[in-house]
């Protein structure tokens, strides 16, 4: 159980963000998540965490922005007093062939996955670190691992994060802050709505598990690295891919 906990999530409006909100709450954590834009899904997302029974507080701000984060963090511990779990999931895609990748659609993956994923981490090492304990877990992905066409930009920005993963468990540990990633395989939301429906079926035929994942499978996996039984467990990458990447 996380009863008294305060959880951190960025881009917890939608599709994993919005799960990992849900089930952290579902586990009694109070919750402040993070969105880009789309308040309509940030209010939907907020009144059902609310519905646990615990407190929410949901932001709008741009995890790239580090005057936002630095603002996002003032307000969660203005609110909640302390931050015992930051989960950074927010991410996007600007996809395309490498060879005709405008220069902005790399820049603006790697500010929101990678740098966003810096500045949180920043921000919420602070109060951890006087806390001595926390737990942040990173969304990497497995095409990090296995690298994807078309996404060159993407798979930099999800190494990044499971190189920074890495140092920051090293950085941290001392201090009884874990520091893991959870990389996803393919995951039905929004993100992946728009392939067309071969390339899924191709898709789910090449992964053990026969399936594509659903966001509830993400989250599963982060409450395990949030709660007491994963205390001993740090600086790894849990794939959560039907058995995809291994
Ligand atoms: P999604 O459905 O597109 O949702 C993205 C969420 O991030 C939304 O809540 C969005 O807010 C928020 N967001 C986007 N840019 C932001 C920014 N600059 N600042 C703050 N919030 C921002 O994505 P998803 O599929 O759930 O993916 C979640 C994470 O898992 C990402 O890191 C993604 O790379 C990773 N992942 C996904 C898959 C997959 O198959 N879906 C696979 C591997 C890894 P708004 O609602 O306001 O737009």
């Amino acid at each position: 159980m996380l009863n008294g906990k305060i959880a951190v999530v960025t881009g917890g409006s939608r599709g994993i963000g919005r799960a990992i909100c849900l089930k952290l709450a579902e586990l009694g954590a109070d919750v402040a998540f993070t969105f880009a834009g789309n308040e309509a899904a940030a209010a939907e997302a907020e009144a059902a965490c609310r519905a646990l029974g615990v407190r929410v507080l949901a932001v709008k701000a741009d995890v790239g922005s580090a005057e936002a984060v630095s603002a996002f963090f003032a307000q969660v511990l203005e609110t909640f007093g302390r931050v015992d779990i930051l989960v950074n999931n927010a991410g996007i895609t600007r996809d395309g062939l490498a060879l005709r990748m405008k220069e902005e659609d790399f820049d603006r993956v790697i500010e929101t996955n990678l740098k966003g994923t810096f500045l949180c981490m920043k921000a919420a090492a602070r109060p951890m670190m006087k806390q001595r304990s926390g737990r942040i877990i990173n969304l990497a992905s497995v095409v990090a691992l296995r690298g994807n066409a078309g996404q060159a930009n993407y798979c930099a920005s999800k190494a990044g994060v499971i190189g920074m993963t890495k140092a920051m468990a090293r950085e941290l540990g001392g201090r009884g802050i874990t520091v893991n990633a959870v990389a996803p395989g393919y995951i039905e939301t929004d993100m992946t709505a728009g392939l067309p429906e071969d390339v899924k079926a191709s898709m789910a035929a090449s992964i053990p598990l026969g399936r594509m994942g659903r966001p509830e499978d993400v989250a599963g996996a982060v409450a395990f690295l949030a709660g007491d039984d994963a205390a001993y467990v740090t600086g790894q990458v849990l794939c959560v891919d039907g058995g995809m990447a291994m």
